[in-house]
């Protein structure tokens, strides 16, 4: 899955202010009519519903907005370059990053339409028509337009749904999303068939809530190996998780114990996150036959739980219902999401501050 790329962004460049005098019959020594030259484009960042993966930042890495054409003679100012909207999927982060490497959050794009400016257009440069004075009435001056600004943007790409289903590869997690949603993903019984996480939407009368079956978690995650890191990213943004542990497991309670550490060990604490219990598979009988077992086990871990089966959907309609009421309570504590050490709400969209002065007119002047 392509949910990191890196780009290279520029505004477009400002068109020169030009050096002209005006020229008419019986008027000998026209004055200064060079006009100024248009500014250029800005770049932009988008919310896009309909664009769901960063993979068309794959081959293309460099956008730049339209340049400021010069100036004309007649004081004709140069046209404006035009800007340049690149979309991206809602639950991207955008980052700007210096060259040295460190990085600072520009935007974090949640809604549709949500739009951040990353990169400022270069201003036009005036004509001469701005430089006469009384002393100089026919100035031989004008600036060049300014070169638009040069960014390197990281867009990161983190999931939202409201609930995040957890779990070892093989628990059913594929199986669960298709029972309980029109989602349909890959279901198979080796590990790590779920390489993309698949949103459904669970709807129960006139509530609704999307949810999430994330790539397996292995032991090890937050160490970054296998797809370990991914999952934990995506499960940043979910309120309520479901863990679902595979009944077949020969200790479903080491299961429980080592997820809760990996989820404990992550640089967002993701322990305080409201979370379910859901043993999976009771269909099979040597399953079932445990059930008074693993009832005994799961009552020392202090977190609600359910028995049920993805394939026939036993179970599953509580499991939803009890969710979902998880999801309700959490919605007023919206979770958070950390940004190397400042700790933003969901839905905060700081632009950055702009700095227009540093492609503005005041710079140096050529003629
Ligand atoms: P995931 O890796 O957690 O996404 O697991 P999948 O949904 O791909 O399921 C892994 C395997 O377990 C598949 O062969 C499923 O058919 C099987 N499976 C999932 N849920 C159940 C269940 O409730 N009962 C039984 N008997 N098998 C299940
Ligand atoms: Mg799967």
């Amino acid at each position: 899955m392509i949910d990191r790329a890196k780009i290279y962004v520029k505004g477009g460049d400002g068109g020169n202010g030009i050096i002209s005098f005006r020229r008419e019959k019986f008027v000998p020594f026209g004055g200064p009519d060079g006009g100024d030259g248009g500014d250029g484009g800005s770049v932009y960042v988008e919310g896009n519903a309909s664009v769901t993966t960063l993979r068309q930042f794959r081959y293309k890495k460099h956008f730049r907005a339209g340049r400021g054409t010069h100036g004309k003679g007649k004081n004709m100012h140069g046209r404006n370059g035009e800007d340049l909207v690149i979309s991206v999927p809602l639950g991207t982060v955008v980052y700007n990053e210096e060259m040295d490497g460190s990085r600072e959050v520009v935007a974090d794009i949640v809604e549709k339409d949500q739009r951040a400016l990353v990169a400022v257009g270069g201003k036009g440069g005036y004509g001469n028509t701005h430089f006469a004075s009384p002393t100089n009435q026919a100035p031989r001056t004008s600036e060049q337009g300014r070169p638009g600004e040069e960014v390197t943007i990281l867009l990161d790409l983190k999931l939202i749904a409201d609930v995040g289903i957890i779990g070892y590869p093989n628990a059913g997690k594929s199986t669960l999303v298709s029972t309980v949603s029109r989602a349909r993903p890959k279901i198979a019984d080796y590990p790590f068939t779920t390489l993309e996480p698949v949103l459904g939407v669970v709807e129960l009368g006139y509530k609704s809530f999307v949810i999430a079956d994330i790539p397996g978690i292995i032991e090890g995650a937050h160490t970054g190996a296998g797809l370990g890191i991914d999952f934990l990213r995506h499960i940043e943004r979910t309120k309520v998780l479901i863990q679902l542990i595979d009944g077949t497991s020969e200790s479903i309670i080491d299961d429980v114990r080592n997820i809760a550490a990996e989820l404990g060990s992550y640089e967002v604490d993701l322990t305080d996150r409201p979370r379910m219990l859901a043993v999976n598979k009771i269909d099979i009988p040597e399953v079932r036959s445990r059930l008074p077992e693993f009832r005994e086990e799961l009552k020392d871990v202090g977190l609600p739980f359910d028995f049920i089966s993805a394939v026939t959907g036993e179970g599953t309609e509580g499991l939803m219902k009890k969710t979902l009421e998880l999801v309700l309570q959490s919605e007023e504590r919206r979770p958070v999401i950390t940004m190397g050490k400042e700790e933003t709400g969901f839905k905060v969209f700081r632009p950055r501050p702009l700095s227009p002065r540093k492609t503005g007119r005041d710079g140096e002047k050529n003629g």
